[in-house]
């Protein structure tokens, strides 16, 4: 079996949100990751948009690795068809995991813990800590008020332009998701993540 074309990390919310659009998009993303021949990595759940995204890039032939600390083993609902399902002793462990097995990072609607795993992942962009391409995706303009209040920060110097060009923002799935895949190709070739000190 040839190995995964790519790794994406997709960082979601662990509920569906009130709009059918979310699951739609959660589901757009995770059909794309398989017939693209990809691998999801995410946060290891059924729960929400996690499990809509992992539901679907296995029923479209993609590879699913699952990251969990264990006290969320029941909240979330850990996803026990993933291809690997990885349950871990801490919250840190989850996110260097997902970050190291990962290629790229795309984040789908979600709560405060999307937020926080974004930022995270930015800020180490930011740091040179890695240089995985980014993209947040925007759904039924979801993240509207964030991004107007991004743009506050550069307007006002608190972030360089350049830190938030790092985030690719996107509102259609599949012209973000080959913008980043793009994107990796140039950092690395096909198959080849890109360097990392993560
Ligand atoms: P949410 O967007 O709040 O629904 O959470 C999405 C995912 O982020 C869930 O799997 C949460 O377990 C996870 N999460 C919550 N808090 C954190 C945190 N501090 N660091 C990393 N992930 C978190």
């Amino acid at each position: 079996m040839n190995p995964p074309a790519f790794s994406l990390c997709v960082y979601c919310g662990s509920r569906a949100g009130n709009d059918p659009r979310f699951a739609e998009a959660a589901r757009t993303v995770g059909r794309w990751i398989g017939e693209s021949g990809g691998q999801l990595v995410y946060g290891g759940g059924r729960a929400g948009l996690m499990g809509e995204v992992a539901e679907a890039t296995q029923a479209a032939g993609g590879r699913v690795i699952g990251v969990i600390p264990q006290t969320l083993v029941d909240r979330e609902a850990a996803n026990r068809s993933c291809d690997e399902l990885h349950v871990v002793s801490t919250m840190h462990e989850r996110k260097a995991m997902l970050a190291e097995r990962a290629d790229a990072f795309l984040a789908l609607p979600g709560g405060i813990g999307t937020f926080e795993e974004l930022f995270e992942a930015w800020t180490w962009y930011q740091l040179g800590y890695h240089d995985k391409p980014m993209g947040l995706l925007n759904v039924a303009g979801y993240y509207d008020g964030l991004l107007g209040f991004l743009q506050g920060t550069v307007d006002t110097g608190f972030m360089g332009a350049a830190t938030a060009r790092l985030l690719r923002v996107g509102t259609d799935a599949e012209t973000l998701l080959d913008e980043l895949i793009e994107g990796l190709r140039h950092s690395g070739g096909d198959n080849v993540p890109p360097r990392s000190v993560i």
